[in-house]
């Protein structure tokens, strides 16, 4: 029997570059997808990012429902962060359960932030290899882990994607590594397609999401650490990752049969990194809407990055940090921390109003609510409401001081984006970092182009220097194509939604995924022949 539905996903591929580099003739086979496909624009979910997405994209929820916003979150009734290992605190299953129970053989590879689903009627693997970790490498049926191993070894990426400082050369070297991770894995993806009878069967690049965050400056010419001399000594490396990934998409497609219904998607995009976000607890401590940690130690001149995973951690009782030895070391590479461990930088409790983790573009506040928080200092309603109408008032004065311009383009209540019985695992108000201040980096480019300066009516001036190594950053804009038997090439006239893939798989499928926010993509599912509406004619 051949594979009845493949998704293939480029994590964090961008769907400008996609588009571009396959329209210039640099991605053949995304050049024949899109001729001979049907595709559209893609949105993730608003205000969060890849602690959300991924969730959000296998659940078919949104994150109110499901509960993850992050993969640092707080600990609900405390104020204690931790390490949110996504599938231990999901709230809802994966879409492949249901095929599953519904007797449906699956195989689901490398899809970030899943955890094994045991039982499973097929084949799991977990972080073979992956940008984000959270459980280290586990398969489905666990025995399948040797096989993988014998076979293809491990993942050419051994540890994480970061680094302080890299010369032309280790540039190279790391879309080399990268380039030579597409290929491993694409050879892989085709070993266990050979063995068919797969319902469905899922594959997730990820090297696309290391190369948009460590190389973006060397792509993008308008980037202030963009060096025009080291650019054209490396070249593109982000097009050769994109290149590899082509290919690797025509070698898995050339295992299947013209029966298979083919779905390829880039669920959310890389851009210029932008904002300020290590800034924003200074910001709160300003505006006097919260108080400034006692500090475990003098403040290291590194203290410009997120750093809630120390936090939680020297907030942990000594036996829980043992316990969790191994996994924090693993996470080292995902958190954010260029060197030195930054003291904690809140007093949550003895605030108004705290940060709590959400990647860096969009930064997230929660209130220090009565009856919610264990010493709530905001009662809710009337005054909850005027703290939320200040901040927003407040954070949308900051200015760029180099430049004049604005720097958080919005400030959106999470209760005005999601429903749900978890609404209150979220942070209530998210803090959008505009375009108008994108970030070099102290260690990448030339020395003191990361360094910033902000003010506004109610803060004369806050100076810092952004050390983080990453020059890309995420943005919600996502691209997929889909092809398979009677589909009728064209491109959808609408945004679909991240949260509506589990159903249209599912539907195709036809097993029904009960309660789900998304909704399946009609153009998908239905057959040349059919009722095209909401479908241009084929380019
Ligand atoms: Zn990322
Ligand atoms: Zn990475």
């Amino acid at each position: 029997m051949r594979t009845k539905v493949l998704l293939l996903e480029v994590d964090a591929g961008d769907r400008d570059l996609i588009l571009r580099w396959a329209h210039e003739g640099a991605l053949p086979n995304f050049q024949r997808l899109l001729q001979h496909g049907v595709s559209g624009h893609s949105m993730a979910v608003p205000g969060f990012y890849v602690g959300a997405v991924w969730p959000s994209f296998y659940t078919g929820v949104n994150p109110a429902r499901h509960g993850i916003h992050s993969l640092v979150q707080l600990k609900p009734g405390t104020y204690e962060i931790f390490r949110c290992l996504t599938a231990d605190h999901l709230k809802r299953e994966p879409f492949w359960n249901y095929l599953s129970r519904a007797g449906k053989k699956v195989a689901i590879l490398d899809v970030p932030l899943s955890g094994i689903s045991r039982d499973l009627n097929g084949i799991q693997m977990v972080e073979w290899g992956s940008h984000d970790a959270n459980y280290g490498f586990m398969t489905w049926p666990p025995s399948l882990a040797d096989e993988v191993k014998a076979r293809f070894g491990p993942h050419p990426l051994l540890d994480s994607c970061n680094a302080d400082r890299r010369t032309p050369g280790e540039f190279q070297a790391l879309r080399d590594t990268l380039v030579s991770g597409v290929r491993k894995k694409a050879e892989l993806t085709r070993h266990y397609l050979r063995q068919g009878g797969w319902d469905f069967f899922a594959q997730v690049f990820t090297e696309s999401h290391c190369v948009g965050h460590q190389c973006w400056h060397l792509h993008d010419p308008d980037h202030p650490a963009h060096e025009p001399e080291v650019a054209a000594q490396t070249g593109d490396l982000m097009k050769d990752v994109y290149v590899a990934i082509d290919t690797a998409i025509g070698d898995v497609l050339a295992e299947l049969g013209p029966d298979t219904t083919t779905i390829v998607l880039a669920g959310h995009g890389m851009t210029t990194k932008r904002g300020a976000q290590f800034m924003l607890h200074e910001i709160l401590i300003r505006l006097k809407l919260a108080a400034p940690a006692e500090p475990l130690q003098a403040p290291t001149p590194v203290d410009t990055v997120d750093s809630w995973l120390t936090w939680g951690w020297q907030h942990m009782p000594q036996g829980a940090r043992q316990l969790l030895k191994p996994v924090r070391d693993r996470l080292r590479g995902w958190i954010d921390e260029p060197a030195g461990v930054p003291a904690p930088k809140l007093d949550a409790a003895n605030s108004k109003c705290f940060l709590v983790d959400n990647h860096f573009a969009v930064g997230a506040i929660r209130l220090n609510l009565v009856g919610r928080e264990p010493s709530g200092k905001v009662q809710p309603g009337a005054e909850a409401d005027a703290l939320c109408a200040e901040l927003k008032r407040d954070l949308l004065d900051l200015r760029d001081l180099n430049t004049g311009k604005q720097v958080i383009s919005d400030v959106v209540l999470t209760r005005d984006l999601y429903r749900g019985d978890h609404l209150d695992d979220l942070p209530d108000v998210l803090v959008v970092w505009g375009p108008d201040m994108p970030l070099g980096t102290a260690v990448v480019g030339k020395p003191g182009n990361g360094k910033v300066r902000l003010g506004s009516t109610k803060i004369d001036l806050i100076e810092g220097e952004n050390r983080y190594c990453r020059t890309g950053e995420h943005r919600p804009d996502g691209l997929f194509i889909a092809s398979g038997p009677g589909l009728a090439p064209g491109t959808l006239n609408r945004t679909v939604s991240i949260l509506d893939f589990a159903p249209t798989i599912t539907r195709l499928l036809d097993v029904d995924l009960p309660d789900v926010d998304g909704e399946a993509i009609r153009e998908i599912l239905e057959r040349r022949g059919g009722n095209a509406d909401g479908r241009d004619t084929p380019r």
